[in-house]
């Protein structure tokens, strides 16, 4: 039984594609996108996350930890043994191996919802493609019940990946973030030539696809960044459907509770002035554009 790494499901996901529908949160992720509001998602490893205003003082996280870490962050391995001993919550691993049929019994358990909404399974991350034979085992099981699949990704995966997962994913939410290959390896860590290139196949495949673009104030907003998105979708021909994702700095505490700093410290949140402008702004070159996930 094929198994993989995972940190969350999470159920009634309206924001995953269409319907109601169960959004499965793979673990890592090669990019390190500035505005990431799931930093836990991003290493490849399950991680350890302080929530200190749960923590009561009680010393056990002292005694479990063989690595004398719980005073210094720095000298923690992630083993988790401070969270298996911690009775608040204030320490929680994030991460977990799970098979293919844990996840399904899991999928299973709402299928009736699918059926009336029109929704089904999600995978997303983190970047579900950085696991693809977790990721076609999961596909091939939802095909064969009759699952509605969309798969949530970077696109920064090699194309042999995408092939082969291709033909049991019903619906890909494909981001795209900047087109300037400079600017995107700055704020994401990786050139965006794969991305493009295989966002390229999909459309030679005529694959089912929705584009998703976070909308980052000073970075992904810009005259420049529009016009190429301009003259890049005029080239792939007409896109089904784009959303338009507002940058939101929710994910703020995540980061202290990983001990990281926030990179986007001070970034505003777009006005939704400035969202209906770049809606207006792209319409041409969509059938649909909606404004949120
Ligand atoms: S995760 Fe392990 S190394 Fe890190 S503080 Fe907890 S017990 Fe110590
Ligand atoms: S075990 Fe949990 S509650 Fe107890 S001192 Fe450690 S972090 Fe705080």
């Amino acid at each position: 039984m094929k198994s993989g790494l995972i940190f969350n499901i999470q159920k009634f996901s309206l924001q995953d594609g269409p319907g109601i529908r169960t959004t499965v949160f793979f673990l890592g992720c090669p990019l390190r996108c500035q505005w990431c509001h799931n930093p836990e998602s991003q290493s490849f490893h399950p991680r350890l996350l302080l929530a200190t205003r749960r923590c009561i003082g009680c010393g056990r996280c002292q005694f479990a930890c063989p690595h004398q870490a719980t005073r210094k962050r720095s000298l923690c391995q992630h083993c988790g043994h401070c969270a298996t001993a911690c009775p608040t919550l204030a320490r929680e691993m994030v991460g977990r191996r799970v098979t293919v049929s844990e996840v399904m019994d899991t999928i299973n358990q709402d299928r009736v919802f699918y059926e009336e909404s029109g929704g089904g399974v999600t995978f997303s991350g983190g970047e579900p493609l950085a696991q693809p034979d977790f990721l076609l085992a999961l596909l091939q099981t939802c095909r064969k019940q009759a699952l509605h699949t969309a798969v949530d990704t970077s696109g920064y995966a090699p194309l042999a990946s995408l092939e082969a997962i291709a033909p049991y994913t019903d619906l890909f939410l494909y981001d795209l973030k900047l087109l300037a290959e400079e600017k995107h390896r700055y704020f994401t860590g990786v050139s965006n030539q794969l991305i493009l290139s295989n966002l390229k196949w999909l459309v030679r495949q005529k694959k089912n696809f929705f584009l998703r673009l976070p909308i980052i104030p000073g970075i992904t907003d810009t005259d420049e960044q529009i016009t190429l998105l301009q003259s890049h979708l005029r080239e792939l021909g007409q896109v089904k459907q784009i959303n338009l994702l507002p940058y939101h700095a929710l994910a703020q505490d995540k980061y202290r509770r990983l001990g990281q700093p926030y990179p986007l410290e001070g970034t505003p949140e777009p006005s939704p002035e400035q969202m209906q402008a770049i809606a207006e702004a792209l319409k041409p070159y969509c059938e649909q554009i909606q404004i949120g996930g």
